[in-house]
């Protein structure tokens, strides 16, 4: 358990836990750590958004060739399009409220 030791006693003087630079107020890590922590954490939420959204579209995909409502996934009646009443109005309330005027 040296390391955790090391690390206590690094934050106790208010150094950073990857080096001994003096650390960040508040981020025990050093400006160049506390970054690099950062970028690190943006790729993992990043890499997560895409599976996410890949997901989201392989459902899409499979409710518009079952004929379903790609939004909620109830059976379209014919000439709705590609979703039901119900989420186009949604939808288009979306589309609206996020173009801005
Ligand atoms: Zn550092
Ligand atoms: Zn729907």
């Amino acid at each position: 358990m040296g390391d955790m030791a090391y690390k206590a006693r690094h934050k106790a003087q208010g150094l950073c836990l990857s080096c001994s630079r003096p650390s960040m107020e508040r981020a025990d890590l050093c400006a160049v750590h506390y970054w690099s922590k950062l970028m690190k954490d943006r790729c993992y939420h990043e890499a997560n958004r895409s599976k996410r959204n890949k997901a989201v579209r392989d459902r899409h995909k499979l409710y518009a060739e079952q004929g379903k409502c790609r939004d909620c996934g109830v059976d379209l009646i014919e000439g709705e399009g590609t979703r039901c009443t119900n989420c186009q109005d949604n939808h288009n309330i979306h589309t609206y409220t996020k173009g801005g005027l």
